[in-house]
């Protein structure tokens, strides 16, 4: 992994809060870190004798993210939420925005408290694809201890403030002067320091160790196979009246697209869940699966499985469209569907380094994503539900 640090342009960066917007635009230039609106930055710094955490805000991307991207929130307010022993993630965003010291600033990541109790100046999350191919596993558990000895391994808990609770109660007797990271099984990995070269190099030391651990155990050899044909407007035409727009298609040929396609068991291989949870709501849980000509059969198929899924843990929250977000396609590769062709390339981008690493993770005993359950908890997140309910009433 290559570590995009140069002194030269480093040396354009001043104030803490320049340097966090550097650091975190480096993290994001590597898609192998963070893609789309993924992973999350922070640094603690003094405004007026109040320390400050000012932390990625929502809807920014890191590798764009500019010194208004940060939200401004007050360290000492987030501390105190963390000791709370229950509070709901929508009550977290609203006293989260209670605190910040500029109105107009973003939201704060949903992440804010687990930054702020990490005791250093710099912090970087990433959903690096190695970290999570090594984590989403039968054996993950055991070879992240074996690949990351110095860090806090925490096992999957759903994101917002469950998460930062329990990495609160866990840290209270943690020495963090010792710690490398923290490792978010099944999501990701934090590294911290004073100093932002130093928490971004952290970075890339850290995912280039769990990259030379694939690179040793996890090697595989993608044949060049031809891809077969397939109906594309009859594809685009069925999920278009399932959708109730137009979608655009991106059609994904590329080799390791069709050798994935082309797997024995392929429902099974390929229905394993995501590599790090918001991916979810971008792609669902798992794809439609085409594995002969009657395309309206198995989308059916897939609605009424998504719909007894929804059923399965759903209390009082909207159900989502239920019908798929791409489709593997036997021995023809992959195709994503967008209301647009931004949407339906974000789509592609996250499936491709999903199947990337599920065809390692299968070399090291098997890709195993968060349960069904969590995935639900996830997907209908209250604060994605919130999002959905206000778009239905200003509609
Ligand atoms: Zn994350």
């Amino acid at each position: 992994m290559k570590n995009l640090w140069t002194d030269e342009e480093a040396q354009k960066y001043k104030s803490d809060l320049e340097l966090r917007v550097f650091t975190s635009n480096l993290l994001g230039r590597s898609d192998e870190l963070v893609l789309h609106g993924g992973g999350n930055t922070s640094v603690k710094s003094k405004v007026d004798a109040e320390n400050i955490l000012y932390v990625k805000g929502s809807g920014w991307d890191l590798v764009s993210i500019e010194k208004e991207g940060f939200a401004p929130v007050k360290l000492d307010t987030l501390i105190e939420m963390a000791k709370l022993e229950s509070l709901s993630d929508s009550d977290m965003v609203s006293q989260q925005k209670a605190a910040m010291i500029d109105k107009s600033a973003p939201n704060p990541s949903v992440e804010a408290i687990l930054h702020a109790i990490i005791p250093f100046k710099f912090v970087d999350h990433t959903h690096a694809d190695a970290v999570v191919t090594i984590s989403n596993n039968k054996n993950g558990i055991e070879n992240i201890k074996k690949v990351f000895p110095n860090f806090l391994i925490i096992p999957y808990v759903m994101p917002g403030f469950i998460l930062a609770r329990t990495i609160y109660e866990m840290a209270k007797d943690y020495d963090w002067s010792k710690s490398d990271g923290i490792i978010l099984h099944n999501h990701g990995i934090f590294t911290f320091d004073d100093d932002a070269k130093k928490s971004y190099d952290k970075m890339i030391a850290a995912v280039s160790l769990a990259e030379k651990f694939l690179e040793d155990n996890a090697k595989v050899e993608i044949p060049n196979l031809q891809a077969k044909g397939f109906d594309l407007d009859e594809l685009k035409t069925i999920i278009s009246k399932e959708k109730g727009y137009e979608v655009v298609l991106k059609v994904n040929h590329n080799k390791e697209a069709i050798y994935y396609a082309s797997q024995s068991n392929l429902k099974d291989s390929v229905t394993k869940g995501v590599l790090t949870p918001e991916h979810i709501i971008r792609t669902k849980k798992i794809p439609l699966v085409l594995e002969n000509s009657d395309i309206q059969n198995a989308v059916d198929e897939y609605k009424k499985e998504y719909k007894a899924y929804f059923d399965r843990y759903a209390k009082d929250e909207i159900c989502l469209n239920p019908a798929p977000n791409y489709a593997v396609i036997k021995e023809f590769g992959i195709v994503c569907f967008g209301k647009d062709e931004k949407e339906a390339s974000i789509i592609n981008d996250i499936v491709c380094h999903t199947i990337s690493a599920v065809l390692k993770a299968e070399k090291l005993g098997g890709f195993v994503s968060i349960s069904e359950k969590d995935s639900f908890e996830m997907e209908y997140w209250e604060l994605e539900q919130a999002k959905l309910a206000k778009s239905a009433i200003t509609k």
